[in-house]
């Protein structure tokens, strides 16, 4: 971010504002853990900042402090535009383009209110006044403290600000194996536990906290894993059907893709679940090195994302999509294969 940009930030903040902040649709730790680690920082800085969060998040971050101040667009869409219209400032957080925000879209784009956008994804709108968007970032939440540190306040991390950002930064980088992480990332993460966020505990509110149905779920796609040699690819799907066996919940297929990534010699991973009543295929991808899955969602699937981690959409059916996928990977085996 510019110098003069920071001045100008800083200015704007030294008075009390209306702030509203916003992550993407199904928000994810890293959404989350930003909104509010930066609603906490804005709220000691006596502004009437509030989290709106376009749909429901899964249970496993609702712990996260700062969480029972959440609105959520969907289900309070009322009060949410009124509070949308009356914002003086607008930070969008962890996206890069109004329409990852769902049925927010529509009132972001007419809403007058100065925008801010902190983001890690590639090719951002340019719809922010003042933009801090790099890719190269391990994740929104490391970001955020970046910008309390550039606004000067890293004082003011407490407890609380400590926990939300830690939670993004692990989750995004996988739990710090991830390329994204650097030293860097491990320097602001040190003074993070400084700070009071309780690692051990962090990463067992968010990855011990299973159902049984949901391991029933993963033993499921697990079964369901394809493997395609000549393209290096493995890949995961799931019916509607079957989820609604194992009484699938929101975020009960989170990280399933990486256990296909994990076996030997495979650089490209998808999971392909099924969405009836969105009526749509929910796709994610992941690879390793230096194949860009990001491209390869833009260019098929309707999405985008990072080189290493992307998702998209299809509106075909569960086996049509899949066929399709098949159908795209023989022109990319050079590239899976010079991995
Ligand atoms: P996931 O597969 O976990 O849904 O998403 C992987 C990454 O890609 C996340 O960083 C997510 O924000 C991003 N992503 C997911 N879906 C889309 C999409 O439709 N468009 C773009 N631009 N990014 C997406
Ligand atoms: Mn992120």
């Amino acid at each position: 971010m510019k110098k003069e940009d920071i001045t100008n930030i800083k200015q704007l903040l030294s008075s009390p504002k209306k702030i509203v902040i916003v992550p993407h649709k199904n928000p994810d730790g890293d959404a989350i853990g930003s909104t509010l680690a930066l609603y906490h920082y804005l709220k000691k800085g006596n502004h009437n900042a509030k989290v709106i969060t376009p749909n429901d998040y899964p249970t496993f971050l609702k712990w996260i402090p700062g969480n029972d101040s959440i609105s959520i667009y969907d289900y309070q869409t009322k009060s949410c535009n009124i509070d949308i219209e009356s914002a003086d400032i607008i930070f969008t957080l962890d996206f890069n383009a109004f329409h990852r925000t769902g049925n927010m879209e529509k009132p972001l784009s007419e809403s007058k209110a100065l925008k801010i956008m902190i983001d890690h994804h590639q090719a951002p709108d340019n719809y922010a006044t003042y933009m801090y968007s790099d890719v190269g970032m391990s994740s929104t939440c490391e970001m955020v403290y970046n910008f309390i540190d550039m606004l000067g306040d890293t004082d003011l991390i407490d407890a609380d600000i400590a926990t939300c950002i830690y939670v993004g930064i692990m989750t995004d980088t996988g739990s710090f194996r991830f390329r994204s992480t650097t030293n860097k990332t491990h320097e602001i993460t040190a003074k993070l536990i400084e700070k009071g966020a309780d690692n051990s505990q962090i990463h067992n509110n968010i990855y011990d906290t299973n159902s049984y149905e949901r391991l029933q779920l993963l033993g499921c796609a697990l079964s369901n894993l394809k493997v395609i040699s000549e393209s290096r690819t493995a890949y995961i799907s799931l019916s509607q059907e079957e989820l609604n066996r194992f009484n699938y919940k929101k975020g009960d297929t989170e990280g399933v893709v990486n256990y296909a990534l994990s076996l030997d010699n495979i650089v490209l991973a998808a999971i392909f679940i099924e969405d009836k009543q969105e009526g749509i295929i929910k796709i994610s991808l992941r690879s390793k090195g230096n194949f860009s899955v990001n491209e390869m969602s833009r260019a098929h699937f309707n999405g985008g994302g990072h080189t290493n981690a992307a998702g998209g959409r299809s509106d075909l059916s569960l086996t049509e999509t899949i066929e399709k996928f098949i159908d795209i990977l023989p022109s990319y085996n050079d590239a899976l294969n010079n991995e």
